[in-house]
């Protein structure tokens, strides 16, 4: 299915379409099809923001291959698959009150506002905090509240909240998240392992008060650093 020519009207501001960039974004959405990605609005948000714009300008050519890519200070931006396999996982719905932890390029942050959710992105580097603030208020995007600072600690001033995700990988899920997260309907989502940089996906569901965790598969993020992740990167 064309995701991008069914959702056109629906672009951020400013996208600065290409049009091979566009056929290239198609192509990569209908790679995730193939890969089994089937909600329509992660393939709707996958569809329309421009990924391109949050890589390097010397690998813009390369952002609709579904590899993670350097966006400076040793940190990448994950690789399409993860994002979309990651907001499936999290089954958003419009209007949610989602808790982000690794800002990192904004990509993710994009794609979930453009799914409609609320969210608080908190960033541990100030360059990249910075960087990905004056960008995704130059694209238009709504809903998103970034912030600075060790986002193990969570947001406790604006929890619960119904999702939290996670974009790095630490040892184990940290507490603070688990306490912020909305013990009626929750799901917290993050790549956990005992060894640096290699992780699994565990979601975490609380449902009336009972929590619920599972693991959904293998993968590989940098490292969660802070009081609740590891101590050095
Ligand atoms: N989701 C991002 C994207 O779409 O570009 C990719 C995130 S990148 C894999 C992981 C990010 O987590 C990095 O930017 C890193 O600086 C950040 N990070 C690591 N530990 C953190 C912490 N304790 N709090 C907040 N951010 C952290």
């Amino acid at each position: 299915m064309n995701y991008s020519q069914r959702f056109t009207s629906a672009q951020p501001k400013r996208s600065h379409r290409a049009p091979d960039l566009s056929r290239l974004r198609q192509h990569m959405c209908n790679e995730l099809v193939r890969r089994g990605i089937t909600q329509k609005n992660v393939l709707y948000a996958m569809s329309t923001v421009p990924r391109h714009l949050f890589v390097q300008d010397a690998l813009r050519s390369q952002a609709y291959e579904d590899a993670p890519l350097p966006i400076g200070y040793g940190q990448t931006i994950s690789q399409p698959y993860t994002v979309a396999r990651m907001s499936e996982l999290l089954e958003v719905e419009k209007g949610m009150r989602v808790l982000e932890i690794g800002t990192g390029s904004g990509y993710q942050t994009a794609i979930l506002a453009q799914m409609g959710c609320h969210i608080i992105s908190i960033e541990r580097l100030q360059e990249l905090f910075r960087k990905t603030q004056t960008l995704l208020h130059q694209l238009g995007f709504r809903g998103i509240h970034l912030q600075r600072g060790d986002g193990t600690l969570g947001c406790p001033q604006a929890a619960p909240f119904d999702r939290i995700i996670v974009t790095a990988g630490g040892p184990k899920i940290p507490e603070p998240l688990l306490d912020q997260l909305d013990p009626e309907n929750g799901i917290l989502l993050m790549p956990v392992g005992s060894k640096q940089r290699i992780q699994e996906f565990i979601k975490i569901r609380k449902v009336h008060g009972v929590t619920r965790q599972e693991a959904c598969g293998s993968t590989t993020f940098v490292n969660l650093i802070g009081s609740y992740g590891w101590r050095f990167p």
